[in-house]
């Protein structure tokens, strides 16, 4: 029984609220997981135009989870932080971050949850790449937000390199608000400035969406610029799997990554807070065609 007081055999109405939401891997993930544990119910996607959103629709999908109809909801671009207004509790990742992907119920109360920064973690140590680092960390947007805040939140040091360096800095004040401690640094995606950035690095991230589908062949990381010696590369981008910026980094002889897995993990971390269950991790992994072992 969660504290929601679900039983084994409540039936799960779960779903993606955002816009576009049509190519989500959300509901072939959530809907293996449901399988593998037994349980009844279905993933539903709430594509929701903006104009739709501002007309109450938004509302009202969240007035259905604090009823009871609805048990779980995912939330993506552009609602992220729009939620945050209509939910009574912030975890505090989601209050440091400044956005929510998931939301559920505790007793009749409504909680914001970010499963991005656990789900970030969650890979990095499924790939053995666990512990403090010393990162950089491309673009300083939505996903760049989550992934920082984890990082110092283990009590890493981050340098943040973003074409517009403000968005950097904002991102860094934002952190600091809630992390007073963390060791942080903003700075320009310029060849120049990521050549002195890669001295002390031993994890890159793109939080960029540079390289993803249709873009093949584009990366974040600016041409002629060395690679940190001995660095892990994650790209957060994970369709392809495997991008210009991994090939590249694997070309160098370093370890890289695409992004499945930390998609795989922040929606095993939302099935846990909707269920009060242990993911089927295993069954979730192979819903999007990836070895659950593969670090
Ligand atoms: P976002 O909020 O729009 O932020 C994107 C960031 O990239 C911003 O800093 C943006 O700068 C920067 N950027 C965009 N185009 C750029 C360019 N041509 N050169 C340099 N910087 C550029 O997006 P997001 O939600 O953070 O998502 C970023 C990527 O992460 C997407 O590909 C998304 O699919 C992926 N993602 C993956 C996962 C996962 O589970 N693996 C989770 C979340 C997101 P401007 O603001 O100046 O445009």
């Amino acid at each position: 029984m969660t504290d929601d007081g679900l039983d084994q055999t409540t039936d799960l109405h779960l779903g993606l609220i955002g816009w576009p939401v049509e190519h989500s891997l959300s509901p072939v993930i959530h809907e293996a997981a449901l399988r593998a544990a037994g349980r009844r119910g279905a993933y539903h996607l709430y594509p929701l135009r903006p104009e739709d959103a501002q007309a109450g629709l938004l509302v009202q999908l969240l007035k259905r989870l604090r009823s009871g109809e609805l048990q779980g909801l995912n939330v993506t671009i552009p609602y992220k932080q729009r939620v945050l207004a209509y939910v009574d509790a912030l975890t505090p990742a989601a209050a440091a971050i400044g956005a929510a992907n998931t939301l559920y119920r505790v007793q009749d109360r409504l909680v914001g949850d970010n499963t991005d920064a656990a789900g970030f973690l969650a890979d990095l140590q499924r790939l053995g790449v666990a512990g403090p680092s010393a990162a950089l960390v491309l673009g300083a947007g939505g996903a760049a937000r989550a992934v920082v805040y984890a990082l110092v939140d283990q009590g890493g040091s981050v340098q943040i390199a973003a074409r517009r360096v403000d968005q950097a800095k904002d991102l860094v004040a934002d952190l600091k608000r809630s992390l007073p401690n963390a060791r942080l640094t903003a700075l320009a995606l310029t060849p120049r400035q990521l050549g002195r950035a890669v001295e002390h690095c031993d994890l890159v991230v793109n939080a960029t969406p540079l390289g993803m589908w249709p873009q093949l062949e584009r990366s974040a990381w600016p041409p002629g610029v060395d690679f940190p010696a001995g660095a892990f590369v994650y790209d957060l981008v994970y369709n392809p799997r495997e991008t210009a910026l991994v090939r590249a980094a694997r070309a160098a002889d370093l370890r890289a990554e695409g992004g499945l897995g930390m998609l795989v993990e922040q929606a095993a971390l939302a099935f846990e807070r909707w269920t009060g269950i242990r993911a089927p991790r295993p069954a979730m992994y192979a819903a999007v065609g990836k070895p659950f072992e593969n670090g």
